[in-house]
């Protein structure tokens, strides 16, 4: 392509950049890893790279990472204990698309089960469950935004005749709250349901839970069936990226072969990004899990950090166990605006993920606090007013 950007574009592009590089310093809201470096890998931008089908599978677009996603999918499959020989997965656009898939590999197992989710799920299984046709049920929480198991045994024994599809959340979105499977075991156990299915969906804390071995396990050995996870969060990586893996006997049902392709059609998508799984190889394989492990615990201990230096300018700040989002009131939309710090109801949070250094946290809760003062003298203020 022999054509430069005319000016104005090219100083439009500079000024985005610009604005693209200022936002990257007050990122405290979202659960992504800031930490990364993969320059190493920059030559294969130039590359259309492509890894439409069944990663296990050849295909004729041999211009793909496969060899790479396959190391990538064997790794995560050993961390979450998959049972040797009967797993399957591929790395997906994120934690949604694995979601969407662990339901449709239930549906196709259990075309009339019933999803039994909590209140504090992830907006994209609502979606799932309405594009795949399912019923379903949501569950309240606990204040913690765990699921109430009494209130899921209640709903459960009312529906006893249909097979149950639970989505347990490894790390809810706004509280990190997670379900425990060992208690939703327990109740099917009780009310001798035999037709069940588990997704965990465990997009935010699975990869670091896993490496940690907090508690409640989540992972294969515990029950699961299938689980998400989404790469860009924790591992980190410029294109959103995640990667899902399912019993291998149960995904037999899913997908033709394509003689376009020269492979098996068994993902959500067609074609799928090439890059992200080089970059989740890259991770892995420079980190190794010891430099994973470290990183997790580097974040727990900001996580315990910032806790304090919160809850020392009176701010009622509070965490789950082993959490590294930290729950507090939500402050003014300046500040919320400011940090990109996501709200819901009168709560927000902050998550420190890779990346987020003490000095940020320092400059938040300075700013913080600043903001308290202002809110509670225009609180005065206006109540002088009125009195007048
Ligand atoms: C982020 C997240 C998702 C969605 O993952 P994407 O990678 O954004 O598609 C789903 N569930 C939970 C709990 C999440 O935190």
């Amino acid at each position: 392509m022999n054509y430069n950007l005319k000016e104005d574009d090219h100083n439009r592009l500079h000024d985005y950049m610009q604005k693209a590089e200022e936002r990257a310093k007050h990122f405290i809201g979202y659960p992504i890893a800031r930490d990364f470096d993969y320059s190493e890998l920059y030559p294969l931008l130039s590359l259309p790279l492509n890894n439409v089908g069944d990663p296990l599978v050849d295909s004729t677009y041999d211009l793909n990472s496969r060899s790479l996603e396959q190391e990538v999918l064997a790794f995560f499959a050993e961390l979450f204990n998959a049972p040797e020989n009967n797993w399957w997965g591929y790395v997906t656009n994120g934690g949604s698309e694995g979601n969407l898939y662990g339901l449709y590999v239930a549906r196709e197992l259990f075309p009339n089960g019933i999803v039994y989710y909590s209140e504090a799920t992830h907006y994209s299984v609502q979606k799932n469950i309405q594009l795949l046709n399912l019923r379903s049920i949501v569950i309240r929480t606990q204040e913690n935004g765990e699921m109430d198991y009494e209130d899921l045994r209640q709903m459960l024994q009312m529906h006893r005749d249909q097979p149950v599809i639970m989505l347990a959340n490894i790390g809810t979105t706004m509280t990190e709250a997670k379900d425990d499977l060992g208690e939703i075991q327990k109740i099917l156990r009780d009310l001798a349901i035999k037709n069940h299915y588990i997704h965990c969906d465990a997009a935010l804390a699975g990869t670091y839970s896993a490496l940690l071995k907090m508690k409640p396990g989540f992972d294969f050995t515990y029950g699961a069936d299938s689980i998400a996870i989404s790469g860009h969060k924790f591992i980190g990586s410029p294109i959103p990226c995640g990667l899902v893996l399912v019993k291998k006997n149960y995904k037999e049902r899913i997908g033709r072969s394509v003689p376009y392709i020269g492979t098996v059609d068994t993902t959500i998508t067609g074609s799928r990004n090439g890059h992200s799984p080089i970059f989740l190889w890259y991770a892995i394989k420079k980190l190794g899990k010891e430099g994973l492990k470290h990183r997790a615990l580097t974040c727990l201990a900001l996580a315990g950090y910032a806790i304090d230096q919160l809850q020392a300018i009176g701010v009622k700040a509070w965490r789950n166990p082993d959490a590294l989002t930290i729950v507090f009131p939500k402050p003014s939309i300046k500040l919320r605006n400011r940090w990109q710090i996501a709200t819901e109801n009168e709560w927000s949070h902050i998550i420190c993920m890779p990346g987020i250094t003490k000095y940020q946290i320092d400059e938040f809760v300075a700013e913080l606090a600043a903001d308290i003062e202002e809110q509670k003298s225009l609180a005065l203020a206006q109540r002088e007013l009125q009195e007048v």
